[in-house]
């Protein structure tokens, strides 16, 4: 703890610092005027002073006043919360309005009174060790609250992410798709739905086991990634081993197309699989479904749509895609 006293007759300084040590502060720097002080503060680490708590400041100094130097040590930040309180003679108080505007927070009349000193150091030193605290707990508290955001954020996006393969949930998908259907009759524009299922996966895990099963999940998700570019087309895992992409502003030819390349790079991945009974890698079956304008525009109806597309797909013989329309 080290106090400053700041004043141009030796027999002040002398005084209050003597005052201050009968009540046991002991680390007290004197200086005579506020060229000294500037020195003391801007060359403090090198002087060994960690922290300052408290500058008593004669009001009248010669060259820079009292007033002006509280100005000036004020305008560096670490040392906007240590107390200054101005030492000053009975007939100077009216000025001391521009003390306080100058950044000091209580002043002392000389001469000087013990018992009125040590009263207002304590108070002034209760006052920045609890401003310090606050400001601590504040700092504390914007750190957790900051922390408690980002694990929030992660929180959000792991209950929307599938676990397997990164890409959006079942749960992300519904939500989406709702919102994507809202904004197609709010806007009066096309929305398709791509339901698309791996062709013989149960034979793929009986093949090659359940591991070798979700890499290739692993691997059908990212290559529907790597196809799908536009920034408002999503895609999901909607259950076991189907996937679904919404396109929203996109009309059936364009969904059919991209439907088709995806099929066709699913294929292009050649993923092995000897027991498919329609090829000896794996493949896809697709179902497509566009809502335009003025038709049936709930998520139900969608799904069911592209649900009837996939069937068809299979039954047809898979590895293909069907469009269905909307009834
Ligand atoms: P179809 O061509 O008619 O679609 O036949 P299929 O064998 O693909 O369809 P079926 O619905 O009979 O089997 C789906 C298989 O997908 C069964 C299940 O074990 C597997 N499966 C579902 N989820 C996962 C998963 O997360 N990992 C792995 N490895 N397999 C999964
Ligand atoms: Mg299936
Ligand atoms: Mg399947």
């Amino acid at each position: 703890m080290a106090i400053i006293i700041v004043d141009d007759t030796i027999f002040s300084l002398e005084v209050l610092k003597a005052f201050l040590m009968s009540a046991g502060y002991l680390d007290i720097i004197t200086v005579q005027s506020a060229t000294e002080l500037y020195e003391l503060v801007d060359g403090h680490l090198e002087r060994g002073i960690v922290e300052i708590d408290l500058i008593l400041m004669d009001v009248v100094m010669p060259e820079i006043d009292g007033i002006e130097a509280c100005r000036n040590v004020k305008k560096r930040e670490w040392l906007v919360d240590v107390p200054v309180i101005m030492v000053t003679a009975t007939t100077e108080i009216d000025g001391l309005q521009l003390a306080f505007s100058a950044g000091a927070m209580d002043y002392i009349k000389k001469p000087l009174d013990r018992v009125e000193l040590l009263a207002r150091v304590r108070s002034a030193l209760k006052l920045k060790y609890e401003t310090y605290r606050r400001k601590a707990r504040e700092a504390e508290l914007l750190e957790v609250t900051c922390q408690l955001k980002a694990a929030n954020e992660r929180l959000q996006n792991l209950s929307f992410i599938d676990g397997l393969t990164g890409i959006a949930n079942r749960r992300r998908f519904d939500e989406g798709l709702l919102q994507e259907c809202r904004r197609s009759k709010r806007e009066n524009s096309p929305l398709s739905l791509i339901i698309l299922d791996i062709d013989y996966f149960k034979a793929f895990n009986d093949t090659y086991g359940h591991l070798k099963g979700d890499d290739c999940l692993k691997k059908v998700a990212s290559t529907l990634r790597q196809v799908l570019k536009r920034p408002g087309d999503f895609t999901a895992r909607y259950g076991g081993e189907e996937f679904a992409v919404v396109l929203p502003n996109t009309d059936d030819v364009g969904a059919a197309m991209i439907a088709e390349e995806l099929r066709v790079r699913i294929e292009a991945a050649n993923i092995m699989h000897i027991n498919s009974m329609i090829a000896d890698h794996v493949t896809v079956s697709i179902g497509v479904v566009t809502r335009f304008p003025g038709q049936a525009d709930t998520p139900d109806d969608l799904i069911l749509a592209a649900d009837r597309a996939l069937y068809h797909s299979k039954h047809e013989g898979r590895n293909r895609v069907s469009v269905e329309r909307l009834v």
